[in-house]
């Protein structure tokens, strides 16, 4: 999928490509220049919104696989953040745990059912209570499989509900993170910090925050501007600009406010999607296609 973004050299606007990374090295069609671009975006941001974009343009079908991954990396989020705060409560040294996570998680990365059961136990650990929405139904997974590993060709409907659901229950599990969420925050901008420090001093960084479906915190209380080693001053005060926080300060403990749910809007899964469609629908739509949506 192709988004638009602008040269920091020469303004000029020109299409590239996601990346998994989220670290995009560029050159500009029109200057030839280059810079590297990091997207503050989480994957299961990125993949709700493909899944959004191809249910307005009327790929049902297609929107269901992106939905589902979304959740997918959702749960992942959700269970690698929970552990981090807990890590940083604990004044651990956050870069060996998320060594350890990253170990960790590549015993589960291939079946989904092992990082189901090891959600759920992080879950019940952090909340107290059991996970009474990780049931076939809860997910929608029938209907997922049916689509996936069946062909089954849906109704534009019946993938509105299914994006509502999953949406209702993402949103429902940013809330219960709250401030937790910035460590899952946090531990992206420490490997584009990693990456920035391994650029030659004279390539322009730029970090992008693109609009989506979610909101998830990326957090108030950043960690000062250190400088680039070895980079010289006037270099330094243009990246510097642009620089993500680095070091491992953890972000710790949730705040009284980290409940936004209980002051939310009385909406049912289905409306709740189609105010955040409508909201920014035409946002994703632009981010993509480089022109406007319906
Ligand atoms: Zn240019």
């Amino acid at each position: 999928m192709k988004f638009t973004t602008t040269c920091p050299h020469c303004r000029h606007p020109f299409q590239t490509e996601y990346l998994d990374s989220g670290v995009h090295d560029l050159y500009c069609p029109n200057c030839g220049r280059r810079s590297v671009l990091f997207i503050r975006k989480h994957r299961f941001e990125t993949l709700f919104d493909l899944g959004t974009r191809a249910l307005m343009d009327g790929y049902a079908r297609e929107a269901v696989v992106n939905f589902a991954a979304a959740l997918e990396r959702c749960l992942e989020f959700y269970l690698r953040s929970a552990l981090l705060e807990r890590a940083a409560q604990e004044h651990r040294d956050l870069d060996a745990v998320a060594r350890e996570l990253g170990a960790t998680w590549k015993l589960l990365v291939s079946q989904s059912e092992r990082q189901l059961g090891a959600f759920a136990a992080v879950y019940l650990a952090r909340e107290g209570r059991a996970p009474e929405f990780l049931t076939p139904q809860g997910l929608g997974a029938d209907f997922r499989n049916r689509v996936i590993h069946r062909g089954y060709l849906p109704r534009e409907s019946e993938v509105q509900d299914y994006a509502a659901r999953l949406f209702a229950l993402m949103n429902r599990l940013l809330e219960e993170l709250g401030d937790a969420a910035l460590q899952g925050t946090l531990m992206q901008e420490r490997e584009y910090a990693a990456a920035l420090e391994a650029l030659p001093g004279d390539v322009v960084a730029v970090f992008e925050e693109h609009p989506g479906m979610f909101r998830t915190p990326r957090g108030q209380a950043e960690p000062p501007v250190v400088p680039v080693p070895g980079q010289d001053p006037a270099q330094a005060t243009t990246q510097a600009a642009t620089r993500p926080p680095g070091g491992s300060q953890p972000v710790n403990a949730r705040s009284p406010n980290a409940r936004p749910s209980a002051n939310a809007q009385p909406l049912n899964d289905a409306a709740a999607f189609q105010a955040a469609l409508k909201e920014r629908g035409t946002l994703i739509s632009e981010l993509f296609s480089g022109k406007a949506g319906r």
